[in-house]
């Protein structure tokens, strides 16, 4: 391990050189069963044929040119997820909290326009929004705050799932200009809200003058089996965040906004060197084509009906397991007990699995799992869950 890098990650002590749609090949060879795709990320697998090619092909046509001008690439772009998802425009970025950001400011800015000038964004508790001072701030999670104070101010927090909590919010507070909500929290232990949830909270921003914005940088790009996730519910929301797996690991990012919101930003009011550059948009691009084509929306969904089904057959009455919950391939399995040690084991068995809020294991495979890879996997992990909890 290089002496030169911040110790910001505890890594496992693996390194892989080589992928191939969901395996992934380590130093000596040996293949694993990537049931973390990149943290949500690798949409396509690894390695893909078509976006391996594009990209190739991009890189030694143009690669960075800078929003001083036209970028074809990130018009057609732009287009593309403004037709998938109903909203107007985009902004692009290059990750998730970049992404928020401009959200964050989006409202800020819409909030000031309106004579607001300590305009205050709703946020969740054990919500996730990223690492920047504006977006850990949002986040709903102190460790990831802890240090770093002071925070940015104008958030305020209630819990994930409650639409009552974010309506009473209107008799005391005149500043609210927005509420920010993850349609599932991912980091937050794949939290399934009820599914009334942003139907209610449509209606309640609606009632105030508030804008709805959804965090779908990990729920988004078919993880939840649609495109994104709030087509389960049929509202559309004023802004959207996006970014892991827009460019199935190309960095990309975007916030899409529909509306006023969609008019909010003038020139000059925010901007970024990378975002939207040709790479990243014919990743992107790529990454919609194959999903669409290979129809990979339905697959996903119907992986996560199989993956649920196995491991609710597997690990039937065994103690210790709260709940299997997900939609599509963003599954969660709640232990009563912190189970980050399964992470270990699981690296043993040469499966990758992925813990998060201390006790659920975390499942957000490739888009492109199928059946017998489906089956291999629930069949190691819920051999390693009885295991464990024996
Ligand atoms: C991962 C994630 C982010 C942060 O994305 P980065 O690309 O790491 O900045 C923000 N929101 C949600 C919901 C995420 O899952």
């Amino acid at each position: 391990m290089s002496e030169h890098l911040m110790q910001t990650y505890a890594r496992q002590p693996v390194a892989f050189v080589r992928g191939e749609g969901v395996w992934l090949y380590d130093e000596a060879g040996d293949k694993y069963l990537d049931a973390v795709a990149g943290v949500a990320v690798c949409g396509l697998g690894h390695a893909h044929p078509r976006l391996a090619r594009a990209l190739c092909e991009q890189a030694a046509t143009l690669i960075h040119t800078s929003n001083l001008y036209r970028i074809p690439l990130q018009e057609t772009l732009a287009d593309k997820l403004c037709a998938l998802s109903g909203m107007d425009r985009a902004f692009f970025c290059n990750s998730g909290a970049e992404a928020n950001e401009a959200a964050i400011k989006l409202a800020r800015l819409h909030g000031h326009n309106r004579g607001i000038d300590n305009p205050a964004i709703v946020v969740m508790e054990k919500s996730f929004h990223g690492r920047t001072m504006a977006t850990l701030s949002a986040t709903g999670n102190r460790k990831v705050q802890a240090g770093f104070e002071p925070l940015v101010g104008g958030f305020v927090r209630v819990p994930f799932g409650d639409a009552d909590a974010v309506a009473k919010l209107a008799e005391y507070h005149n500043n609210i200009v927005a509420v920010l909500v993850e349609p599932y929290q991912g980091e937050g232990g794949v939290q399934i809200p009820d599914a009334d949830y942003l139907v209610k909270l449509r209606q309640i921003c609606d009632g105030n003058g508030w804008w709805l914005m959804l965090d779908e940088v990990q729920t988004g790009i078919g993880r939840t089996g649609r495109w994104f996730a709030f087509q389960h519910s049929g509202i559309r929301p004023d802004v959207m965040s996006l970014a892991k797996g827009l460019g199935s690991g190309v960095p990309v990012g975007a916030c899409l906004a529909s509306g006023v919101a969609a008019d909010t930003f003038v020139p000059g009011k925010h901007g970024s060197t990378f975002g939207g550059g040709p790479l990243a948009c014919r990743a992107a691009l790529t990454t919609l084509e194959v999903m669409a084509e290979d129809g990979l929306l339905d697959h996903a969904q119907a992986m996560g009906e199989l993956i649920k089904s196995n491991l609710a057959t597997a690990l039937e009455g065994v103690p210790g397991v709260r709940e299997i919950r997900g939609q599509g391939l963003l599954i969660g399995i709640e232990l009563d007990r912190p189970c980050g040690d399964l992470v270990k084991q699981a690296l043993a068995r040469k499966c990758l699995i992925n813990v998060t809020s201390d006790n659920v294991v975390r499942l957000v495979p490739p888009l492109v799992i199928d059946r017998d890879e489906v089956n291999h996997l629930t069949a190691v992990l819920a051999d390693l869950i009885r295991a464990f909890l024996a």
